[in-house]
């Protein structure tokens, strides 16, 4: 009989591809993406049964994050129910974001009966504006007792409401914030989004102190890039421990990884590109504007990016990618692997969260101006932002902290646990000077003239700017390149935005007084910089993040380095660290401790699983594997030993064998002892799993490695490396 591994090898390799139905119009050519794209949407703006009075009240609420009327609510559910069930939508749900980081919804038929039991479709405003699921079921760490387990989740109407199509039925998606009766959020989105309102108030007070008085709004502007990778259905449900954790435990090396570089921006094979054109269409028909899709770093590692929107829309938006990958790959006979660490020794996955602020009328505030005036708002933006990373460090490193997340940050591959920010040469230079206080007067001195030769270097400096920085000033925006793969972008976009707020807040409080004194606002804008890159001069850094000597110099420097999510979730609990969150009325004190309690839980429940699958294929699969390996050598050394014949290789091979397996077993059972002496304390269980624990796994993953580059492969029972990232 075929081993599982050579059943998954045939059908990968004879996968008919599959050919999916691109739109057309009545004459059979091909739908421009302009003629489907946000198909699947309801928009306030043109649809039926929306008089303009409505229309002009929700244009505003959802510009503004403010709420409507029941009776204008009404008028929505009608309309949206009609246009759900004319599109084929049986089914709404409320879609909301719990703290697992994944998203969650409930449906309800549109099914309702009358008072003669006849049956009828209808959604009420009620229903639309507000769901009642069951709060105890998500994680709440521990924030309510289990008799008052009730949450409630809220309409949002600044995000859209989606139709999701499946194969045999369609469900209307309403975007929901999910919080407790005493208004705790229980959710991703909920801090999300006071933090977007509160850095909108900051900016456009700012704006409005540095003379742009017509400026009423400031929006958060976020694009996601979002990584993968895409291996063959057949070879994942080989291998137990991706389908249970996500990633492979262990893997020995193929003998070509990535050496050569030739993956990246590869041409893209057949069968991958049907999978993207599927996607793309999904994601377009979503109104979500996908943009960019190209071959990553490593074998079978890809890329996609949106064109970036208002930061609350493209975090649901990065949701609705990461599940769209997902149900698209399957169609493909893909799975995709959306964890930040599939294979050991292969380059992870990451979204770069690009991040800037833009007025109402769509100027980006981190936009270098021709004139000098803009560039000193554009010099004091930069260095707000610069400030606000080095005071709340602590803080964004703890937002990005996860299990899986823990394989790539300083792993030379991602950036480092360290928080820096990287500003390019020419701002550095510029930013230095002024610093140092070299004269900087407006008419003065040509470091601030960043004009028209300048701002070649600025592109100049972009355009290879430096991969190994957690924070990167990138042109006209900030990209914050720690975020893990599988994360939702709102907790790191939450934190950002307060830390930003919570520096700009202090420096409209200066500005104002400052200006009041009678200094001109260029002076004040200046002094300011100064100040800001006075004290956070450290935090700047150009080089290569990756090294080891970047490690001590930080250190140094004083930048603290939360090596591991044990290290990182602690932060939640540190009101020095936190203060800021609370004060920005960004997080409550509750919500950080729930957080606190959720994060350190699900940590440890993922690296025990972790453990267990580890054990578990060892017992199963790597054990018997070996067994029989070593069986065959035996058998062949005693023979040669009746033969008179020398066994010296044969010996050899059997004792590394042997000895490894020894060390695997030995391990093992000090692994499976350590999880079950495991304290209850969350806290201290994290420190003893990321500090003792892991290595000890990776030590025996290392093994198994090892194993698995000794044994025949007719003898493994495990999908490797080459078969997964190499047959497509
Ligand atoms: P690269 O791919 O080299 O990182 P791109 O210019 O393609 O750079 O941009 C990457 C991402 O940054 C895209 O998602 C893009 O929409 C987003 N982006 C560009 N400008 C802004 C901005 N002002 N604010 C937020 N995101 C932005
Ligand atoms: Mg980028």
């Amino acid at each position: 009989m075929e081993s599982i591994v050579d059943q998954a090898k045939h059908t990968a390799i004879n996968r008919k591809f599959r050919i999916f139905d691109r739109p057309k119009d009545a004459s059979g050519n091909y739908q421009r993406i302009t003629e489907y794209y946000g198909k699947n949407v309801f928009h306030f703006s043109d649809a039926k049964g929306i008089p303009s009075s409505v229309r002009i009240e929700l244009e505003s609420a959802t510009s503004s994050g403010g709420k409507i009327s029941k009776e204008h609510a009404d008028v929505v559910a009608k309309a949206v129910t009609e246009w759900a069930i004319s599109r084929g939508a049986t089914h709404f749900c409320h879609w909301f974001q719990p703290l697992t980081g994944a998203t969650a919804e409930k449906h309800d038929a549109f099914l309702n009966l009358d008072e003669n039991e006849k049956p009828i479709e209808t959604l009420s405003a009620t229903h639309l504006m507000q769901g009642e699921p069951d709060a105890s079921s998500f994680p709440n760490g521990g924030s309510r007792s289990t008799f008052e387990a009730r949450g409630y989740t809220a309409w949002d109407l600044t995000s859209p409401m989606f139709l999701k199509e499946g194969s045999n039925g369609t469900t209307l998606c309403i975007p929901t914030a999910f919080v407790s009766y005493l208004g705790e959020a229980l959710d991703i989105k909920t801090p999300l989004l006071r933090s977007v309102s509160k850095l909108d108030k900051e900016a456009t007070r700012f704006m409005n102190l540095v003379g742009e008085k017509d400026v009423k709004r400031v929006h958060v502007t976020c694009g996601a890039e979002q990584e993968y990778f895409l291996i063959d259905k057949g070879f994942y449900y080989a291998r137990p421990d991706l389908v249970m954790t996500g990633r492979t435990l262990f893997g020995a090396p193929s003998s070509r990884n990535q050496q050569l570089d030739d993956h990246y921006f590869g041409a893209i094979s057949e069968r991958v590109l049907n999978f993207m054109e599927e996607l793309d269409l999904e994601l377009h028909k979503l109104g979500i504007p996908a943009k960019t899709r190209h071959n990553e770093v490593a074998p079978g590692q890809f890329e996609l990016a949106q064109i970036f929107r208002d930061a609350n829309i493209s975090a649901d938006n990065n949701q609705l990618v990461m599940a769209t990958i997902k149900d698209i790959a399957a169609r493909h006979d893909f799975e995709a692997l959306l964890h930040e660490k599939p294979f050991a020794g292969i380059n992870g996955s990451g979204k770069h969260i690009n991040w800037s602020m833009a007025t109402d009328s769509g100027v980006n505030l981190l936009e270098p101006g021709k004139e000098l005036h803009h560039n000193a708002r554009f010099l004091a933006v930069v260095a707000i932002v610069i400030e606000a990373v080095n005071r709340h460090a602590k803080a964004l490193r703890m937002s990005v902290a996860s299990q899986g997340n823990d394989h790539r940050l300083g792993a030379n591959e991602a950036p480092p646990s360290i928080i820096s920010v990287f500003t390019g040469s020419t701002i550095e230079s510029v930013l230095s000077a002024i610093k140092d206080g070299k004269e900087f007067t407006p008419e003065g001195e040509i470091t601030l003239d960043i004009g028209a030769n300048q701002l070649a270097d600025l592109e100049k400096d972009n355009t290879d700017r430096n991969r190994t920085s957690p924070f990167a000033f990138t042109g006209n925006k900030f990209e914050f390149r720690a975020v893990g793969s599988t994360q939702s972008i709102g907790l790191p976009l939450s934190i950002l935005n307060a830390a930003v707020s919570d520096v700009l807040e202090e420096a409209n409080n200066s500005i104002e007084s400052e200006l009041s004194s009678g200094k001109t606002i260029d002076k004040v804008l200046m002094d300011l910089v100064q100040k800001f890159m006075k004290s956070s001069w450290n935090v700047v850094f150009n080089g290569d993040g990756y090294s080891q000597d970047w490690v001590e110099e930080a250190e140094k420097r004083g930048l603290p380095n939360l090596r591991t999510t044990a290290d990182a979730l602690p932060v939640l609990r540190d009101t020095k660290a936190t203060s800021f969150l609370i004060r920005q009325g960004v997080y409550k004190e509750t919500e950080l401790e729930t957080r606190y309690n959720v994060l350190i839980e699900r940590y440890n429940t993922l690296r025990e699983i972790e453990f267990v699958a580890l054990t578990d294929i060892i017992n199963r699969q790597i054990l018997p594997s070996t067994l029989s390996f070593k069986r065959e050598v035996a058998a062949v050394i005693k023979d040669q030993k009746e033969l008179k014949i020398d066994s010296r290789v044969e010996m050899d091979l059997y004792k590394k064998v042997n000895m490894t397996l020894e060390t695997i077993y030995e391990d093992t059972r000090n692994l499976t002892n350590s999880l079950e002496s495991l304290t209850d304390n969350d806290g201290d269980r994290a420190t003893k799993i990321a500090n003792e624990l892991m290595p000890l796994s990776e030590k025996i993953a290392n093994n198994c490695a090892v194993l698995e580059g000794l044994l025949p492969s007719r003898l493994w029972s495990i999908p490797t490396y080459f078969e997964m990232l190499f047959i497509r």
